[in-house]
């Protein structure tokens, strides 16, 4: 009897309706490139969400995940591992951290910081200093906290009550920001890049004025990576291109190269509220997670990935500025490096996702970021073929959708 396929229509019957997958299912991907169950071969412009830096089954990678495999993947926390120790090590000399915590997620690594935040405030200060400023439009993750503190409606409505002490300002907008903060507020967080938001980069002048007015009221400044960072932005981390140094870092997404990963970075000073039992994961730290955390880090932050970073994003800008004189569909086309968001005109308000769906017709995968906002997130190494290969599907998909 020939082997069943297994079909999307499964899904609805037997997963938890909080996702609607697309109708293709990939089985497997290589660099830039995945097929489905009928060997149809798609470009991949999405990378999991900013998640696959190198692309799938990068060779080095692989190694990495066969040999660790076959020595130990878990300890636990009880015990430490020359992995973890290597990476953390590796973390605090290429950045301006001094310790490091490790998760396996961008919503883990936020709870972690916002945590220490609060505690480093208590410690310092006292209880009353355990407010939180963040951003509108903003993504920090989906547990309680750390999605209370995104604070979009959507996103928290029907939980129960909001966790207490968080304030959402406009986003690269100083004055209000000088008007809220106090001697109350804790820590602001932002994301260098906004991700989830629809791609919307901080202004030079914002992130400086932030940061002198968390250094004015003693409040920690977070920066949440988890998008912008692991090279993304074409620099180990967007702060980096910025002139300004946060207190706490994120980072998950594309360090773990596609293998569940996650760090909080942050100064010893913050770092040392963190005491034996206040904070904890099991899986943290696992010998698995960081060797090859360790190995996505050590590859992106060569000279070479870095700069080709910044050769695709030109490549990219330039094909999708040629497409858009074309077709006229694009107010704006904006973001850093391999983070790239294309914002719809009036004509296409709210059409995100007929595009994605297009692009998936023409065989391309592609992100979007809100109703308005088409995202681009491949890998940090695609091929240029790749690139000049998915824009040619991606102007097949717009002329369709332009009809
Ligand atoms: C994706 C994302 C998160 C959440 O990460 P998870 O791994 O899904 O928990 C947090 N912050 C930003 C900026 C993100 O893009």
């Amino acid at each position: 009897m020939a082997k069943q396929l297994i079909k999307r229509d499964l899904f609805d019957q037997v997963m938890v309706p909080n996702y609607s997958p697309l109708d293709i299912i990939p089985i497997r991907g290589q660099g830039s490139k995945v097929w489905d169950q009928h060997e149809r071969e798609y470009i991949d412009f999405a990378g999991g969400i900013a998640v696959s830096s190198l692309g799938h089954c990068h060779p080095k990678l692989v190694e990495v995940l066969k040999q660790q495999g076959e020595k130990i993947w878990h300890l636990s926390n009880v015990l430490t591992n020359e992995p973890a120790l290597r990476l953390a090590k590796k973390l605090c000399q290429k950045t301006f951290a001094e310790r490091v915590f490790f998760c396996n997620s961008g919503g883990e690594a936020n709870e972690a910081a916002f945590k220490l935040a609060r505690r480093y405030a208590y410690d310092h200060y006292g209880d009353h200093k355990h407010e939180i400023i963040s951003f509108r439009q903003s993504f920090h993750g989906r547990t309680l906290f750390t999605v209370s503190v995104g604070g979009q409606p959507k996103y928290t409505e029907g939980f129960g009550p909001p966790i207490e002490g968080l304030t959402h300002l406009p986003f690269n907008d100083l004055k209000t920001l000088e008007q809220a903060i106090s001697g109350r507020t804790c820590a602001v967080v932002m994301e260098p890049i906004q991700g989830e938001g629809g791609i919307i980069p901080a202004t030079a002048a914002f992130a400086k004025g932030v940061r002198k007015l968390c250094d004015k009221h003693s409040a920690l400044l977070i920066y949440d990576e988890v998008q912008s960072g692991a090279g993304r932005s074409g620099s180990l981390y967007a702060y980096m291109q910025m002139g300004v140094t946060p207190d706490i870092l994120t980072t998950a997404k594309g360090i773990g190269g596609g293998f569940p990963f996650g760090a909080m970075l942050a100064t010893q000073k913050v770092a040392d509220s963190f005491i034996v039992g206040t904070h904890g994961s099991t899986y943290g730290g696992n010998p698995l997670g960081c060797s090859i955390a360790e190995a996505v880090l050590d590859i992106i932050s060569s000279k070479k990935v870095l700069d080709g970073v910044k050769t695709k994003h030109n490549r990219l800008l330039k094909g999708l500025g040629k497409i858009n004189n074309k077709h006229k569909i694009f107010d704006a086309i904006r973001g850093q490096g391999l983070l790239l968001g294309c914002v719809l005109n009036k004509k296409m308000q709210g059409k995100s996702r007929n595009v994605l769906n297009a692009a998936l017709t023409q065989q391309l995968l592609v992100l979007v970021a809100g109703p308005n906002v088409i995202r681009l997130a491949p890998s940090l190494i695609i091929p240029n073929q790749d690139i000049d290969d998915g824009l040619e599907k991606f102007e097949l998909a717009l002329s369709e959708i332009n009809l």
